[in-house]
């Protein structure tokens, strides 16, 4: 037991960042009334369920990285959310990346993800149902001119607005995260009625698909909610500000050494691999 714990240890502080983190060994939801645990970018998740992969709704990219667990309160949202842009776009919702069966950190390519309360959703709403091989090998759309400065309008849809606003209108949606350009295209279609801009929120990449971002659940006791965004519609300075070359803190932010985890994710993963 005590070697198996040392193993982890050693791969959490000593992997490179390329190698698998535990988490990503970890191929079944753990047992149990569902959780979302910690943060959204330190967490884990207890009682996970698989987004349905055959749905009307939507549908499920990448299916083989098992990266489509999630609360019940994310599975939920995808399926209302995708009906609502079906009924109003005609087109099908493409869903990319949620958490893995126990969330919790990935080597590379998603700081959050982690407590089964995020996922990716693709900007491209597609007429026709994707095949399974095109699900298995996807191709993103990228809406943002190489300049980064505005949305590329060869591509640019009206119906991505409206899948936009719907997800940042749900109740159970506290954040959205686009590429600032987007964010900028956004502000310039949204009218008068602008509350629903609050939640969308600019930030590096993001330019073929958002992220949205759910609030903790009411019986997730552990799981810890980020602040409201600021008031307003961003569409002001603070996005301007993402457009002034070399400001500093516009940088994205590099890899660190992660937090400690919080004590019952960790006592989560002893659990798992004490099985052995
Ligand atoms: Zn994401």
């Amino acid at each position: 037991m005590k070697s198996a714990l040392a193993g982890v240890v050693a791969l959490l502080l000593c992997a490179p960042l390329w190698a698998k983190t535990p988490w990503q060994t970890i191929t079944e939801p753990v047992a149990g009334a569902s959780q979302a645990i910690g943060s959204f970018s330190n967490g884990c998740i207890v009682g996970a369920r698989p987004l349905p992969q055959q749905s009307v709704n939507y549908q499920v990219m990448r299916p083989d990285q098992l990266r489509y667990f999630g609360h019940p309160d994310l599975l939920a949202f995808i399926s209302r959310l995708g009906a609502q842009v079906h009924q109003r776009t005609g087109g099908n919702m493409l869903v990319g990346d949620m958490a893995m069966p126990a969330g919790g950190r990935f080597s590379s390519g998603h700081a959050s993800h982690q407590s089964g309360l995020d996922v990716d959703i693709w900007l491209q709403l597609p007429r026709q149902r994707w095949s399974a091989q095109q699900l298995l090998r996807p191709q993103p759309i990228d809406l943002v001119l190489a300049s980064g400065k505005q949305v590329n309008p060869a591509v640019w849809r009206p119906e991505v607005t409206t899948l936009i606003k719907l997800a940042a209108q749900d109740h159970d949606v506290t954040r959205i995260f686009v590429n600032p350009a987007i964010k900028k295209q956004l502000c310039l279609e949204a009218g008068g009625d602008r509350d629903w801009l609050r939640k969308v929120r600019p930030w590096f990449a993001h330019r073929a698909h958002m992220h949205v971002r759910l609030r903790c659940p009411a019986g997730s006791l552990e799981c810890q909610d980020q602040p409201a965004p600021p008031a307003g519609d961003g569409c002001g300075a603070e996005l301007d500000s993402w457009f002034v070359p070399a400001k500093p803190g516009t940088t994205q932010p590099g890899s660190k050494t992660p937090p400690p985890l919080p004590p019952s994710c960790q006592a989560l993963l002893d659990n798992h691999f004490r099985g052995d």
